[in-house]
């Protein structure tokens, strides 16, 4: 048993209170491996904000649990000796989908867990959340429940349709579950492939596509229904259209991969949401400068040389996640 305190990591209780009151959104950003740890680490002490790490089920099967835990506590040891005294650094469990799961986490070190009871019927959801909340809690780790279903396929979690979250429900769950924090369906959606072209109109300035608005009406309605509690949205990568165009440029096939606006994420970041989820940039961005490396350097065989462009790619994107669109910098406790 491993407390995440002894490993420097904080929970998401401290961090979200202040989200809120503040006006902006803490990133989440996901990791499988060393360069893009080392890129969100970089960026989050570079502009001073809190950051939350995520462990998706595909990270897990990937990477290890145990070495990403690991990882996560070097991460801590990096941050300072990037020069950030006081790191404020979640590791946390991206969509659990078992008690059993989120117990192995919470006792491994990690400082908040997810459990998605999403896709069970509304009473097994409540029954499910109550019961990691009720292990996680005795050891000081936040939880975050959801409530609504994302369209969309990440890792192995997918889903056809939206399932926009009950308004009626929410008072109900977080009551009854005790949960920290809750994810809901408000449009945005899992995966780079976010909206089909058929679901979207073309902007006349630009010539590029543009998807169906987030039903904020039901952000207002939650809001509405539990004051001042933290909301949480998954599925927010932009796409950025800089990168599609990278790939297709030197040698890939992205089809009309449309993701969140981020003027959405935004006027999101303002309100009660007060965590991000953000994976599918990440993987743009790192994808996009290993194939330029490819194409313009055909006889580079030194992984170094593509994955540290790679992670240079990604340290701009956070960066310009966190400065731009989320406003968490500058936004340690302490620096
Ligand atoms: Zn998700």
């Amino acid at each position: 048993m491993v407390n995440y305190k002894d490993l420097g990591l904080v929970n998401t209780k401290d961090m979200f209170a202040r989200a809120i009151k503040g006006g902006y959104a803490i990133p989440a950003f996901n990791f499988n491996n060393m360069e893009q740890l080392q890129a969100i680490i970089k960026a989050a002490v570079e502009t001073k904000s809190p950051v939350i790490l995520q462990v998706s089920k595909g990270a897990r099967n990937y990477a290890n649990q145990t070495l990403l835990r690991y990882m996560a506590e070097g991460a801590v040891a990096y941050a300072k000796e990037l020069g950030c005294e006081h790191p404020e650094i979640v590791l946390h469990l991206d969509h659990g989908d078992s008690f059993e799961l989120c117990k192995s986490c919470v006792d491994l070190g990690f400082s908040s867990v997810m459990i998605d009871g999403s896709h069970l019927p509304y009473e097994e959801n409540v029954a499910l959340t109550k019961k990691v909340v009720e292990y996680a809690h005795q050891f000081d780790v936040t939880v975050e429940g959801e409530l609504g279903v994302l369209a969309g396929v990440e890792d192995e979690v997918s889903a056809e349709h939206h399932t926009y979250t009950n308004p009626e429900e929410v008072i109900d769950f977080a009551t009854r579950t005790g949960c920290d924090s809750l994810a809901i369906s408000i449009g945005t959606s899992h995966g780079a492939y976010k909206f089909k072209p058929e679901q979207c109109h073309v902007d006349p300035a630009t010539g590029r596509l543009v998807p169906p608005p987030l039903a904020f009406d039901v952000l207002d309605a939650v809001m509405e229904k539990l004051p001042g509690f933290p909301i949480v949205l998954h599925g927010s990568s932009s796409v950025p259209q800089e990168y599609v165009d990278m790939i297709n440029q030197y040698g890939g096939k992205l089809e009309a991969a449309i993701g969140i606006p981020e003027e959405e994420l935004r006027k999101a970041a303002k309100s009660a949401v007060c965590k991000i989820n953000i994976d599918s940039d990440s993987r743009l961005a790192m994808t996009a400068a290993v194939r330029r490396v490819f194409a313009e350097k055909p006889a580079e065989f030194d992984p170094r040389k593509y994955l540290g462009p790679a992670r240079d790619e990604m340290e701009k994107m956070y960066k310009h996640k966190i400065l731009n669109v989320l406003g968490s910098d500058g936004k340690l406790a302490q620096c």
